[in-house]
């Protein structure tokens, strides 16, 4: 039976299976490679199906006193604000999908899942890289029944495991930063998640912390990308340069920006292989999802618990894995395709900046909110904790 677990990574996947993995009774360590447990200050938007895992893992009440119920999520033009599409989420959410919508600072998540693991007893080994298993499925530093590798898109493990190519450059750079809502005109930002388009570029605002702070992620293409180190902080006036001449509440709400990252945008496809014997792929690492439909956590939370039960009290671990990956596999491949395609979407492209982008738009205007709200369905109403019951 499955007694200990050793995973790789404390990012929101690693740390949210920490949790899974402990309340059924495994001991679990966890190595990361940081000196400190941080995650870049910015939103995340955690919807009704990575919810409905937070609730079932206790976490909710913790997760609900620190974000932002919004609204509605809306698509607007970026230059005149007109409102495209207008989805409600506050109450809908939990009406049509069955459970909450929230917005939260990516620090006060993994404050959270920390603060929960080291209370179930995970031993946490920081400033700790693990690179590669052994033959018996055993990490480098230390030995385990299951070993899981939450490493992220550039895992290694998933190197040595799928003869793949590394991530490639999408061609978009994704700004992202947060100010406080009292240094904007009250009322500027609506309480929604917005969505403003434009053309080959985008931006997304939104409150996180209660309300206190404005997220914001700014995505825009770019035809090269020659940092290696695919995070670091951005310029804030060429941000501002790039989006001159946007809808004033775009620009009033980037001009009292002063620390933003730049991200660049990668992408691998989803891989053919998640385990090789008692070691398992997990979120990221096996299935990066791009931005545009907000569901790359979200997929990594789902996963952690779907592993969780299916290593619950089993003896053939590759055979749990093998059931982990089937129930995983077509979810999370579905979504990143959802992710490609909503780039387009959000961007304007083609002649006359962009005129079948707008037209499409114009049309979802038109359609019935339930219509509108229809291809959310499979997104935020799947039930991962049922799902495998
Ligand atoms: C701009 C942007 C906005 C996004 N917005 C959303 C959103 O609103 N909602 C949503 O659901 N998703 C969103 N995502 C996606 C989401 O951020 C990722 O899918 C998610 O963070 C993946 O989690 P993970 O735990 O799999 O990997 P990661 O978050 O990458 O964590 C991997 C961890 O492993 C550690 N690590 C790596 N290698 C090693 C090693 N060799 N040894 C030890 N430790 C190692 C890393 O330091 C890190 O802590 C967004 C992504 C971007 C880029």
């Amino acid at each position: 039976m499955v007694k200990t677990a050793n995973i790789v990574g404390a990012g929101i996947g690693g740390l949210t299976a920490a949790i899974a993995l402990a309340q059924r009774g495994i001991s679990v360590r966890v190595f990361e490679q940081a000196a400190e447990m941080v995650e870049v200050g910015a939103g995340l938007q955690l919807s009704p199906n990575a919810m409905k895992v937070f609730c079932a893992l206790g976490l909710d009440e913790a997760l609900h006193a620190v974000s932002f119920a919004p609204e509605h999520a809306v698509i607007k033009d970026g230059s005149t604000g007109r409102a495209y599409v207008k989805i409600p989420l506050k109450d809908g959410a939990k009406e049509a999908y069955g459970g909450s919508y929230l917005h939260v600072h990516r620090s006060d998540l993994h404050r959270i899942l920390q603060k929960e693991a080291a209370r179930l007893g995970v031993a946490s080994h920081l400033n700790t890289p693990v690179h590669s298993y052994d033959e018996n499925g055993f990490l480098d530093l230390s030995r385990a029944d299951i070993s899981i590798a939450a490493d992220g898109i550039r895992s290694s493990h998933a190197l040595q495991m799928n003869i793949m190519q590394s991530p490639k450059f999408t061609g978009q750079v994704a700004w992202r930063g947060a100010v406080p809502a009292d240094h904007l005109p009250r009322n500027l930002i609506s309480p929604d998640a917005t969505v403003w388009t434009g053309v080959g570029k985008h931006l997304v605002t939104y409150f996180v912390r209660g309300g206190a702070l404005v997220n914001f992620v700014a995505v825009e293409e770019r035809t090269n990308w020659t940092d290696p180190s695919w995070t670091q902080p951005g310029d804030a006036e060429a941000l501002r340069a790039s989006f001159e001449g946007w809808h004033p509440t775009v620009t009033t709400l980037l001009d009292v920006a002063h620390e933003v990252n730049i991200w660049a945008l990668y992408d691998k496809p989803v891989l053919d292989r998640w385990s090789d014997g008692s070691v398992a792929l997990l979120g990221d690492s096996c299935h990066p999802t791009l931005p545009f439909v907000a569901q790359g956590a979200a997929m990594a939370i789902e996963d952690a618990y779907v592993l969780a039960v299916c290593l619950d009290g089993v003896d053939d671990v590759p055979r749990a894995l093998e059931r982990y990956e089937m129930l995983r596999k077509p979810r999370t491949a579905m979504l990143q395709a959802r992710a490609r395609r909503n780039a387009d979407m959000f961007h304007y492209r083609g002649p006359a900046g962009g005129l079948v982008s707008r037209a499409k738009l114009h049309i979802a205007r038109m359609l019935p909110t339930k219509l509108v709200m229809k291809p959310f369905n499979s997104i935020y109403s799947y039930n991962a904790t049922e799902a495998i019951n």
